[in-house]
């Protein structure tokens, strides 16, 4: 099959004519927050090329944009360096199979999952975790509270499926108001599971007034530790999402100045609220 000018894609170069000797390449476009750079990465039998552009000084430029900046560069590279190859492309190696997914997750499906899309997979190596972006949560009859197995009462609940979205997403949709169901807040009386295993912030320190050098800002710390249940953590800055990261890892942040709420939420939902002052001053 001869590379197509017709084919269909978002990313495809708007001024780009296509040649008849182009050879048949697959590639993959993208720009970075802010214009600062854009890429286009290709490849097909005989060679792989990236193209990178953008500033040294990491300026942002308002007309870049992987597909009309980085992609026609891809396309003459390979139409220069590939003119007129073969046309022979890869073939589904036979250790490769297709199976159905969760489109939300790529995952295995569960009775749950409504949207399907076949995918390729690799038997006895890729994941077969099934998808658990849908839970059956236990809320109370006017849906205010949720309950955990530990703290739900024997009658007077009932059960709905929610689907699961991370903080960090939640963060994003709430940036971009789409709308998402909200999982009610955990039931207050709850003592069995939700007390004491809250993220410990360890640094910075609770009540404490940090000086900051007005002309070269140090950023500070933040250092938790948690559960051994838990593999992420959600860092909050007066009450913004900050950073996720792996439970245990150091992440750094330059405060405003005034009074700053450091909050740290693990992946079961405990949070831990710290509230330091931070003064910038000439040193
Ligand atoms: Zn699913
Ligand atoms: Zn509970």
């Amino acid at each position: 099959m001869k590379f197509s000018p017709k084919v269909n894609r978002p990313d495809f170069p708007l001024n780009w004519t296509a040649t008849e000797r182009m050879p048949k390449i697959a590639w993959k476009t993208g720009t970075s927050y802010g214009r600062k750079d854009a890429w286009s990465i290709g490849y097909n039998k005989n060679y792989t090329v990236g193209v990178w552009t953008g500033n040294f000084s990491g300026t942002g430029v308002a007309d870049l944009s992987g597909a009309n900046v980085a992609t026609p560069l891809l396309f003459k590279i390979f139409n220069t360096i590939d003119y007129d190859s073969n046309e022979e492309w890869f073939t589904q190696p036979p250790d490769c199979d297709i199976r159905t997914v969760c489109s939300e997750t790529g995952l295995v499906p569960s009775a749950q999952c409504s949207s399907l899309v076949t995918d390729y997979f690799i038997p006895l190596i890729s994941s077969t975790k099934a998808c658990d972006n849908r839970q059956e949560i236990m809320l109370n009859p006017d849906e205010k509270l949720s309950y955990c197995k530990s703290c739900v009462p024997a009658t007077g609940y009932k059960k709905k499926w929610f689907k699961i979205v991370q903080p960090d997403m939640q963060a994003w949709y709430e940036e971009n108001r789409v709308a998402y169901e909200k999982i009610p807040p955990h039931n207050p009386e709850c003592e069995l599971i939700f007390k004491g295993a809250a993220p410990a912030i360890s640094f910075p320190l609770n009540g404490t007034e940090y000086i900051i050098n007005k002309k070269a800002p140090e950023p500070l710390q933040l250092i938790c530790k948690t559960a051994n249940d838990v593999t992420k953590v959600y860092w909050y800055i007066n009450n913004k999402f900050y950073k996720s990261c792996n439970a245990g890892e150091k992440q750094f942040f330059v405060p405003v100045e005034g009074p700053v709420k450091i909050s740290c939420t693990d992946d079961k939902g405990r949070n831990r609220d710290i509230r330091i002052i931070v003064k910038y001053v000439d040193l």
